[in-house]
């Protein structure tokens, strides 16, 4: 790890990104934990904003437009995909971060980031790949957004990905098995010594619930799947509807409902500045590391909320995603996911030819376990229609 050297930059929104005057315990740019290969610090960015930048401009999240969220990309245009769903949590991240004098920026990179690793179909993808993984060390979506941008992107001649700073991979690796963590170093630490991550890492992971909840209500909604009876029984949403209907009787049903989600993101929001200013305050913090030493996350929602955010995502669970029509496209690409997976083990010169190398090498260093590495990786960074694609062809 290299000391970054843009104390210039300090709490100078022009450079670093981020609009109000920073909390101590907040990241900065100056005191980063560095990159994995030594660089100089950027001309006329922060070093949170060279993050951003790089993910924005990776391979991995030009491949999020057609990677599923709930619904696969081919059901509907205006169904949510990884890509816009990263959008709407990096956007809730970005408002926490700047009331909470947070560092908004590397809130965002953490937020677009977050799900690069994912595999093609969602959920019932991730599952079939990790099955599929059983025997070679697992698949988990987290971990692979790591090795997406620690790795896998090849964009700059100086290092193999994208050589981010420790804060945004920090942020990036939600969770980690403690097999995981001890083989990943320094980035690993924390879950083995049960510390916490920084705060914008926290506000990531909290934004990215807080999105997805809310943005199935409206896709499960669009859908048919589910209807505003049923969620008559959610009282996040009951609340919010029933004083929509209230004030606005002749609405359209459509903006009356667009007019309850955006009211339920807003008292969400809300709930978690003024909870985690609180839970700030109690901690009596000085910095980012006494950030790490705390217990727990103290960037959450109130417990009232938490409860009914909770009833919210146990609704979706019964009702959306085990609905019998998403279900059945899940059996569906988890068949693909798997023989996709088992004709490329079986037979690697089924593969791109930088991807057989990759193979061939990773086989000699490891075995079985590293050929079957790289085949993961290489469906894993499948986008939907490809994965498809790949399947009539080759089966
Ligand atoms: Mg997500």
């Amino acid at each position: 790890m290299s000391e970054l050297k843009t104390d210039k930059f300090a709490n100078d929104p022009a450079a670093t990104g981020h609009r109000a005057v920073l909390a101590p315990w907040a990241a900065h740019d100056a005191r980063s934990r560095g990159r994995r290969y030594a660089e100089p610090p950027p001309d006329y960015r922060g070093e949170f904003q060279r993050d951003r930048d790089r993910i924005i401009h990776s391979n991995a999240f030009r491949r999020l437009v057609y990677k599923t969220q709930v619904f696969v990309n081919h059901e509907g245009d205006l169904y949510r995909t990884r890509v816009t769903h990263s959008l709407e949590v990096a956007q809730i991240g970005r408002t926490i971060a700047a009331a909470l004098g947070l560092h908004e920026t590397l809130t965002e990179a953490i937020c677009l980031a977050h799900d690069l690793g994912h595999t093609p179909f969602g959920h019932a993808g991730q599952d079939a790949l990790n099955e599929c993984m059983r025997d070679y060390g697992g698949f988990e979506h987290n971990l692979q957004s790591l090795r997406v941008v620690d790795l896998l992107e090849e964009r700059y001649a100086e290092f193999p990905g994208l050589n981010l700073t420790f804060e945004t991979r920090e942020g990036i690796l939600k969770h980690c098995s403690a097999t995981n963590a001890r083989e990943l170093g320094e980035i690993g630490e924390r879950f083995l010594k049960r510390e916490q991550p920084g705060l914008e890492a926290q506000l990531a992971n909290l934004a990215d619930e807080i999105a997805y909840n809310n943005h199935d209500v409206d896709d499960g909604l669009r859908s048919g799947l589910i209807d505003l009876a049923q969620l008559d029984a959610v009282p996040l949403f009951a609340r919010e509807h029933r004083a929509v209907v209230a004030a606005y009787p002749n609405a359209t049903a459509r903006r009356q409902t667009h007019e309850t989600i955006r009211r339920m993101i807003n008292r969400v929001v809300v709930d978690v500045i003024t909870a985690t200013r609180a839970r700030i305050a109690a901690a009596a913090l000085r910095d980012i590391d006494d950030v790490r030493r705390q217990s727990a996350s103290l960037v959450a929602m109130s417990d009232a909320v938490r409860v009914e955010h909770r009833e919210l995502k146990n609704f979706l669970n019964e009702h959306l995603y085990r609905h019998e029509r998403v279900l059945g496209m899940t059996t569906k690409s988890r068949r693909v996911l798997r023989e996709l997976f088992a004709a490329f083990l079986a037979d690697v010169d089924l593969l791109p030819a930088e991807h057989r190398a990759a193979a061939l090498e990773a086989e000699l260093k490891l075995g079985a376990a590293g050929r079957a590495r790289v085949v993961a990786d290489y469906v894993a960074g499948m986008t939907d229609r490809f994965a498809l694609g790949e399947h009539q062809r080759l089966l």
